[in-house]
Order: C-alpha cells, then sequence, then structure tokens
C-alpha cells in the first residue's frame, strides 16, 4: 500500500469476505474473528439484517443533509435514548468525533454557566481517539508525541482513583465534567473497581459537573449489558458511541440527557455526513438484531465460557498475570511484551491483538457459537504457551 499514508503497521495478509465469526483471506484461508475489526462487527459479518437495511436503503436514498428532516435517523436517536434514558442524540462519523461532540458540549455547557475556561477531568491510560481534542484527552503520551502543543481544559487523574477526583474537585473550580471510559480498552481491558462509576455519579452530582462515558468501545452489548455503565445502575449525563454501532457502516454517536440535552443549539455543532439514512438505517438493524437474537445475554455467557476456558488451560503458567473480562471484553495480562503473539495466532487462524504491549485483548462477536468458543479457548491456549516457551 505504498500510496496509502503509513499510519498503521499492517499485516501482509488481505481479506475477500467474511461469514458470521468466519473471514477469508486472498489464499481462502479461514480465521475465526475474536477482534470484529476492533470491536466494531459485534455480529459478525455479512449479517443479513444488516446487508439488507443497507442494500433497501442504498436502494432508496443514501444521503440528504442534515439541514432537512431525516425519519430514519429520528428513528434510530429514538431508540438509542430509549436502550439509554438519556434525551438527545448527535450522530457523527467516528468515535473521535462523538468525543469531539462530547467535549464541546461540555465546554458550552461550562460557559453557559459562567467558567470562562472550562476544565474535563479525564484519566491515565485512556484513549478517546486521534483528532486534537480527543488526543489531548487520551491519556497516552504516545498518541500525543509530536503533536504539541495540545489542548489545554484537561485535569488528569489515575483510573479507578476516586480520592483523586475529590482532590481535583477541591483544587480546581474550573471543573465542568468528568469524562471516562467504563472500562478502558486500549488501556489493556482496565476493569475499575465496581463502585467507580457510581461515586462519580456522586460527585457529579454534588458539583454540578457532567458525568460523560466513552462507550465507543464498551458500548452496543458488548460487556453484557446495552452500555457498560448500565451495569452500575446509573445514567450519566453525556455518553458517546460509535465502533459497534452499525456493525461496520461508520456511524458514532454523542447522547444527552437533562441539563446537556439542549447545550448544543443550531450553528454550534454539525456534520455533513453525520446521521444520513444508510448508516441510520444499518444502525436501526444492528440494533434490532442484537434484540431479536438475545445477543447480550449471549455476551455475558460467552465472555464468561472463554475467560474460564482460558484460565483452565493456562492456571499452571506463572507468565499469565491475569485473566479478566467484562462479557466479550476479556484480556490476557501476561508478564513480558507479548506483540509476536499477534502473528502467531494470525498462522493459527485466529485474529486478535495485543494492547498496552503485555495484554492479549480479544473483542469477539456476540454471536459466537458453542463450537467457536471451545476452538477459540483451544487456540489461544496452545499459542499463548507456544509464545511463553520461546526464549525471553
Ligand atoms: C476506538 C475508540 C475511540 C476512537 O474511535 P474512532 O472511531 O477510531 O475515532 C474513542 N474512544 C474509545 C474508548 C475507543 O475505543
Amino acid at each position: 500500500m505504498r500510496h496509502v499514508m503509513k499510519t498503521y503497521g499492517r499485516k501482509s495478509v488481505a481479506f475477500t469476505h467474511g461469514e458470521g465469526a468466519w473471514i477469508f483471506d486472498t489464499t481462502g484461508k479461514r480465521y475465526l474473528d475474536a477482534l470484529c475489526g476492533i470491536a466494531v462487527t459485534g455480529l459478525g459479518h455479512s449479517h443479513p439484517r444488516v446487508t439488507k437495511a443497507i442494500q433497501d436503503q442504498a436502494n432508496t436514498l443514501i444521503h440528504c443533509s442534515n439541514l432537512y428532516q431525516i425519519p430514519e435517523q429520528e428513528s434510530l436517536a429514538i431508540k438509542l435514548c430509549e436502550l439509554s434514558n438519556m434525551d438527545t442524540v448527535f450522530f457523527s462519523n467516528s468515535g473521535a468525533e462523538a468525543n469531539e461532540a462530547a467535549i464541546k458540549l461540555a465546554r458550552l455547557y461550562g460557559h453557559k454557566q459562567g467558567v470562562e475556561k472550562p476544565v474535563i477531568i479525564v484519566t491515565e491510560q485512556s484513549f478517546h481517539g486521534r483528532t486534537m481534542a480527543t488526543l489531548s484527552a487520551t491519556g497516552n503520551r504516545k498518541v500525543q508525541a509530536g503533536f504539541e502543543p495540545l489542548l489545554s481544559g484537561f485535569a488528569r487523574v489515575p483510573f479507578g482513583d476516586v480520592e483523586a477526583i475529590r482532590q481535583v474537585a477541591l483544587n480546581n473550580k474550573n471543573v465542568v465534567a468528568i469524562f471516562v471510559e467504563p472500562i478502558q480498552g486500549e488501556g489493556g481491558i482496565q476493569i475499575p473497581p465496581p463502585y467507580y462509576l457510581n461515586a462519580l455519579r456522586q460527585i457529579a452530582d454534588e458539583e454540578d459537573w457532567l458525568m460523560m462515558v466513552d462507550e465507543v468501545q464498551s458500548g452496543m452489548g458488548r460487556t453484557g449489558a446495552w452500555f457498560a455503565h448500565q451495569h452500575n445502575k446509573i445514567i450519566p449525563d453525556v455518553m458517546t458511541l460509535a465502533k459497534g454501532l452499525g456493525n461496520g457502516i461508520p456511524i458514532g454517536a454523542c447522547l444527552a440527557r437533562g441539563k446537556a440535552s439542549e447545550t448544543l443549539t443550531p450553528g454550534t455543532h454539525g456534520s455533513t455526513f453525520g446521521g444520513n439514512p444508510l448508516v441510520s438505517r444499518a444502525a436501526m438493524a444492528t440494533i434490532e438484531a442484537i434484540e431479536l437474537d438475545g445477543l447480550i445475554d449471549r455476551a455475558t455467557f460467552i465472555g464468561n465460557a472463554i475467560t474460564q476456558g482460558l484460565a483452565n488451560n493456562l492456571k499452571d503458567l506463572d507468565s499469565v498475570i491475569e485473566i479478566r473480562n467484562k462479557g466479550l471484553m476479556i484480556g490476557i495480562e501476561l508478564d513480558r511484551r507479548c506483540t509476536p503473539i499477534i502473528d502467531l495466532a494470525l498462522e493459527a487462524g485466529l485474529l486478535l491483538n495485543v494492547t498496552a504491549d503485555k495484554i492479549v485483548r480479544l473483542l469477539p462477536p456476540l454471536i459466537l457459537d458453542d463450537e467457536q468458543i471451545q476452538l477459540l479457548v483451544t487456540t489461544l491456549s496452545s499459542v499463548i504457551k507456544q509464545f511463553l516457551n520461546e526464549p525471553k
């Protein structure tokens, strides 16, 4: 790919088609897809309901403009608000753009309250995207390096640490919002203490901050709830979605509730493509398929089966530090850098990746059958053993 900018270190394999949890390369080799294009194709590849919705809509009207009524977008917004208890939605084309909307919303909310230099609390090891605002919010120097000056207006605290937030609240009167991933994805499947989001909700209420959650990776059923924060039985003020929302059709969303829901007004934000009829139909079909096939509960079952299977197979290995999951966000933390596992797995017919250097990350589809669960567990177990037997 000589004429494509080298923003990715790419593997030499290219894929031609996919069906369910399977994906096929140009030589006809079949792989079990436990990555889903990084948490995107939760329904697997070529899902008939999504394919049909795209085909129908492509035959009818792909795009008009947000200058007009878009009934497909309105239906999707209603559905998303029903599922999340939110009030309004802004549609974007990606996760970073959904987060840009959230950051702009928080700043405008602050200005409307008379805060001239609004600050948003963000966390270490977070990932919010690659645009200037979202990389500034991101807690990873590698993502930021070379792009200074970064955007100001972020205060950073350790993930999972409630006391650190209370300290910021005491010392910084410009805070208007707190913005976290319910479970850090790129940060290495980091699951905070169970009370964390409840504590954030409480502090945000006390301080009159917006509680904003980045569910770009953890949303759309992946963790065994429509949205990961729902495990805590709280409702945020702002939530962002993308990845799994359209099963591969690019769509993101920034949802807001109550006092946050009417902050953005005509002229304050926009998107040419955002929520066009095609992507809205695809996302609606994705949601319907998740509902009709009972995939939220299935995500919990599959995630626990994979995690327990791996735990059994790898229990005697000292180099395996921890195997953790919430539904189908699964991390296997090793005691060493383990990126070579990606190639070993590819060789063995399995797609996965490694984040934060030492954590094998699985983001499998919500439609894995029992046989595929077993295949994933046995293949990955032997790949990890093969890797660990190699000299350090
Ligand atoms: C992937 C991701 C993003 C960025 O989404 P893009 O669609 O790549 O812009 C933002 N936040 C989280 C939590 C993500 O996992």
